[in-house]
């Protein structure tokens, strides 16, 4: 079965160019491999949407997608592994074995947590070592965890972990946060939060399970004893399985005009993957109105 345009990701981008293309009649499908409502629905809350004074990410996650789904577009659970472009036909081939053809791809495929690349931190992932407090935060009721980064990602776990953890350590290489002065001052006022400034994350301790973290800077190395710790220092993309398609930036990005096109006729690249000065909910949503605009033109005249 052929579609006109398959979105290769279910977060904000995809799901807003699901519902552009839906609404210009073209047979849309959506592939996501994870969450549909991608990275948001890990935000405890969102407060800079406009519509919503405060949401819960999930929650307008799920809204997205339903809107998406009540326009009528396609949804699948499924990995990308590779794009053919076949001219006419592109084919899009999944983990699962399966086959879609699209005229038309958006890759609004978001970006991966980026990693400590510390040793272990394979071994120990939901062990104790976890880059998603929404998710994972409440295996680590009346523990002591420690949360790594200074933005907003991180500030907002440690807040969501105050409330749930006995202790929570705000481990950041700098001495100012680039997240948010409100979250930093809610963390402030909370009894059971420490900040260790100017630090970083060398080792991580234990067999099978994590026992804790050594952390050095401020002139000296310490154990801090942990049960989980939150890795939130922001995200890369993940898209040299589509290189052939794309111009990628040295940091991996795909690089495209405000229009979203890419190198490849009929391909197109949307949301946090795609190379920008602002990676923001509301510019994933911008790129995927851009996308789908752009790629309803390319089915139309081309
Ligand atoms: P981010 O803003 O890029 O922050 C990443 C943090 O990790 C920075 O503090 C950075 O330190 C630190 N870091 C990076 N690499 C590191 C390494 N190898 N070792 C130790 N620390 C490292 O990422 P984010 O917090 O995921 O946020 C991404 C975007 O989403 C931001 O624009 C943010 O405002 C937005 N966001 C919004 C909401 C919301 O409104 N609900 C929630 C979460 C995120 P430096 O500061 O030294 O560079």
């Amino acid at each position: 079965m052929m579609y006109d345009l398959i979105i290769v990701g279910g977060g904000p981008a995809g799901l807003t160019a699901a519902v552009y293309a839906r609404r210009a009649g073209k047979k849309t499908l959506i592939i996501e491999k994870d969450t549909f409502g991608g990275q948001i629905t890990w935000s405890p809350k969102v407060e800079n949407f406009p519509s919503h004074v405060s949401i819960a990410g999930m929650e307008l996650g799920d809204a997205m997608f339903s809107q998406a789904l009540e326009q009528g577009a396609e949804a699948e659970l499924d990995e990308v592994l590779s794009i053919e472009d076949e001219g006419v036909a592109k084919k899009v081939v999944c983990a699962s074995g399966s086959v879609f053809e699209g005229k038309a791809v958006i890759i609004a495929a978001g970006a991966k947590p980026r990693t400590l690349g510390l040793e272990g931190e394979q071994r120990l992932q939901g062990s104790g070592v976890c880059y998603c407090a929404v998710c994972d935060g409440a295996f680590f009721k009346g523990q002591d965890v420690a949360v790594n980064g200074g933005g907003n990602s991180a500030l907002q776990d440690a807040v969501l972990l105050s409330e749930i953890c006995r202790k929570v350590y705000v481990i950041h290489r700098r001495d100012s946060f680039r997240g948010e002065d409100r979250l930093v001052e809610a963390l402030r006022a909370k009894g059971n939060v420490e900040f260790i400034l100017s630090a970083r994350i060398t080792a991580l301790k234990g067999g099978d399970e994590l026992e804790g973290i050594e952390v050095t800077g401020n002139g000296g190395t310490r154990f801090i004893p942990v049960s989980g710790l939150f890795v939130a220092i922001g995200h890369e993309p993940d898209l040299g399985k589509f290189e052939a398609l794309l111009k990628l930036d040295p940091r991996g990005y795909a690089e495209s005009g405000e229009d979203c096109m890419t190198k490849t006729p009929g391909i197109f690249v949307a949301g946090d993957c795609r190379k920008k000065g602002v990676r923001q909910l509301t510019t994933a949503v911008s790129d995927g109105s851009a996308a789908a605009l752009a790629a309803i033109d390319y089915l139309d005249f081309t």
